[in-house]
């Protein structure tokens, strides 16, 4: 089983998933081209995907998503708000689309749709089971004990460590900008992050640290943000891995 995140961050989202003997996505925010490259790469193909799961219609989650099911026939899931919400809608294949609201399954796999908090239609992150459980959710204001749940249990977790809070607000972005990003409904800081996986109570083995935020964030500093509180909190054996707008991060699991 692996998980290969072909790009993370506000320029484009998207993970490619291999469990059971099928291939899915979440999110396709980066071209085409570049997804049947990423996936060469690592030595699948893109015409052997069964599936893309759209998290919510914001362009950095869906810019190839266009193409990709143009191009390719790729089936798109996600909730019937978002479809409704994404700009490309009349772009997709109407056979692609296939509107879900909480859990379909894909061969050996079950995926489940949850709502998160993010200002967007009707956002979600998914939990993929088969033998094992990888979960991805990130554009989330906050996680509430509901959220959590959703989270307990998984072996691997792509989780979102958007921001440093001093940084963004000491940095240059507008104030309304800064204020949607630290909302409800905005994004998850480093801190939001570790705290999250302190209170799990079946923790993850592996954790990818994803959509950093390239102006208020930095790979380091959000990689000992959360360590350090792990650490003090007495967390063990959490493999954290750092995610990349521009580079392919894969790890099996
Ligand atoms: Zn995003
Ligand atoms: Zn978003």
């Amino acid at each position: 089983m692996q998980v290969s995140v072909l790009a993370s961050g506000s320029k484009g989202n998207c993970t490619f998933i291999e469990m059971e003997g099928s291939r899915l996505l979440v999110d396709a925010g980066i071209s085409a081209r570049r997804i049947k490259q990423e996936l060469s790469n690592i030595g699948q193909a893109i015409e052997k995907l069964d599936g893309v799961f759209i998290t919510h219609e914001h362009s950095d989650h869906i810019n190839g998503l266009a193409t990709l099911t143009k191009k390719y026939g790729i089936p798109v899931y996600s909730r019937p708000e978002t479809f409704r919400a994404m700009n490309c809608y009349r772009d997709i294949p109407q056979e692609c689309i296939n509107p879900i609201m909480d859990r379909v399954r894909i061969n050996k796999l079950t995926v489940k749709a949850f709502g998160i908090p993010h200002d967007a239609a009707d956002p979600v992150g998914y939990s993929i089971t088969g033998s094992v459980k990888c979960v991805v959710a990130t554009d989330m204001g906050f996680v509430d004990s509901n959220l959590r749940r959703e989270l307990e249990s998984a072996r691997v977790m792509i989780l979102e460590a958007n921001h440093d809070v001093d940084m963004l607000k000491n940095g240059e972005y507008p104030w309304p900008l800064k204020r949607r990003i630290l909302s409800n409904r905005g994004h998850l800081s480093n801190i939001d992050t570790a705290w999250t996986l302190v209170h799990l109570k079946q923790k993850p083995q592996k954790v990818l640290l994803a959509h950093l935020s390239e102006s208020n964030n930095l790979p380091e500093l959000a990689m000992k943000t959360v360590r350090q509180i792990l650490d003090q909190q007495g967390v063990k054996n959490m493999e954290l891995i750092l995610t990349a707008q521009d580079r392919c991060v894969s790890v099996d699991f």
